[in-house]
């Protein structure tokens, strides 16, 4: 497993940013998730989407993101466990 630390958007959502390979180790095929293009660059998992994103549809969520405490809510109990079936073992502060 891959050591990883969560990142947080400004609305409170979790996401790893993570390699084309992480993406091939975990079985996938390094495409968004999104718009299907190939993912060369930055990969972003996201949890509460439950998908992996190119920069561009990542930036484009930042901008149109709300908060929902039901999905903040649920993201603190499911996160770290979904995050782990990807391979990333991840660091709690
Ligand atoms: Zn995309």
């Amino acid at each position: 497993m891959k050591k990883a630390k969560l990142n947080y958007t400004k609305q409170g959502y979790s996401y790893i940013k993570c390699t084309k390979e992480d993406c091939l180790n975990w079985g996938g095929m390094s495409i968004c998730d999104n718009c299907n293009e190939l993912m060369e660059e930055e990969v972003y998992l996201i949890f509460i989407l439950s998908r992996a994103i190119c920069k561009e549809c990542f930036e484009e969520w930042l901008k149109r993101a709300k908060i929902y405490e039901e999905d903040l809510k649920l993201q603190k109990q499911r996160h770290v466990s979904w995050y782990k079936a990807y391979g990333f073992d991840i660091e709690e502060d």
